[in-house]
């Protein structure tokens, strides 16, 4: 290779001491907007309460004008709290009424998985923008569904894939563009916790459509789409149980080996069984590793040239932002429904790869 000044700004800056390049990328968000994008909140839980809400407050572009809730008691909370309007706040009965509401750009849609769907297409039947939490649906049929949806009703479908705004993830993608480290040979990726209420939506199939794997399984997928910049080609997957009774109707821990058209590997894993949170990129010439890689943050990276120093952002904020750009200025969404279909298709194969213990074919486009 030749040291040319680029190859050599390309080396300090994986070392992280290039700070003034980093700094400006991690200024992509917040962007200009004429106004304020007006967000209701669909779903009043632990996400939207303790993430969204705030990240909305924190952010430069959105502000939050409606709810749509089950829970009464929320209502009069949230309408004290945030200043709401009471004509901006639904239930899940009336909530089709928001389609005479001008006061509402774009509805985020934070319920059980399994309501995704419904709620989307509810959302852009009343020609309201939507966002919807990740997994987008809970099966592939569902997604196309929605994204057929929405782009008839022509409105804007977005996914709420909040790492792709934050800087640590965009560094990874940029790795992969500009090679600092050569081409990716091999991923390694885990996201587990215990999840021990058997209570919960997220233990109930019909709710959640699945288990680890369609809760924070998604994240390693998607990661390992991002950190590889392909589309994999074919999976193998093991499913196990450790606590069958705990774990009856979803699965508990899925390891799964995805296969990319370039040769490279990302071997994945997920679990409600036991706590764990990592994502390794092993290049040519180096590697990444960044523990934590999915939270809130802040996350932590290093590279094999030393710490990987990132901005620390509010995820939700940068998201929110995000759509805030698309949005109010007719770009196209950074996580659309497209991305969260991607997602969906993996999760489904995966899903059969374990099942039959054969290797399954994906066909992403
Ligand atoms: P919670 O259980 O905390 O909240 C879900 C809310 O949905 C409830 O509080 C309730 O709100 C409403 N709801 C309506 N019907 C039901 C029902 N039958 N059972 C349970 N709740 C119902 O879930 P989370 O906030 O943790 O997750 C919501 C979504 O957000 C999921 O899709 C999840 O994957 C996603 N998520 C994304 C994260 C991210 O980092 N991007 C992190 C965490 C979650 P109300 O009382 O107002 O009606």
């Amino acid at each position: 290779m030749k040291n040319t000044r680029r190859n050599f700004l390309k080396k300090i800056s994986v070392a992280g001491i290039l700070t003034p390049l980093i700094t400006e990328k991690a200024l992509a968000y917040p962007v200009i907007t004429e106004r304020k994008l007006r967000v209701a909140l669909c779903g009043l839980g632990s996400y939207a309460t303790n993430q969204l809400a705030p990240g909305i407050e924190k952010s430069k572009n959105c502000e939050l004008v409606g709810i749509v809730t089950g829970t009464p008691e929320k209502a009069a909370k949230w309408k004290e709290k945030y200043k709401l309007q009471d004509k901006n706040i639904y239930n899940y009965e009336n909530f089709d009424q928001i389609a005479t509401n001008p006061d509402i750009d774009v509805v985020y849609i934070v319920l059980p998985n399994s309501m995704h769907a419904d709620f989307v297409i509810r959302t852009a039947k009343a020609g309201k923008h939507v966002i919807t939490e990740k997994p987008m649906s809970i099966s592939v049929k569902e997604a196309k569904e929605m994204i057929e949806f929405c782009q008839k009703a022509g409105v804007k479908l977005g996914v709420g894939y909040r790492l792709h705004y934050e800087p640590f993830t965009q560094e990874i993608m940029r790795l992969v563009k500009d090679k600092d480290f050569g081409k990716v040979k091999f991923v390694e990726t885990k996201f587990a916790w215990r999840n021990r209420n058997p209570n919960a939506w997220r233990m109930q199939n019909k709710y959640s459509g699945g288990g680890a794997l369609m809760d924070v399984g998604i994240y390693c997928i998607n990661a390992s789409r991002y950190a590889t910049g392909e589309e994999p080609i074919s999976v193998t997957a093991q499913a196990v149980k450790t606590e069958p009774e705990m774990y009856r109707d979803i699965e508990e821990t899925i390891l799964w080996q995805l296969k990319f058209p370039s040769g490279a590997v990302a071997s994945g894993m997920s679990s409600y069984a036991t706590n764990a949170q990592k994502l390794s990129i092993h290049y040519e010439n180096g590697g990444l590793d960044l523990a934590p890689a999915y939270d809130y943050g802040p996350l932590k990276g290093s590279t094999n040239k030393g710490p990987l120093e990132m901005p620390v952002v509010h995820h939700q904020a940068y998201q929110m932002d995000g759509f805030a750009d698309a949005i109010l200025n007719n770009k196209p969404i950074l996580t659309p429904g497209e991305e969260g279909l991607k997602d969906m298709i993996i999760i489904e194969a995966i899903k059969k790869a374990a099942k039959t213990g054969k290797e399954v074919k994906i066909n992403i486009l």
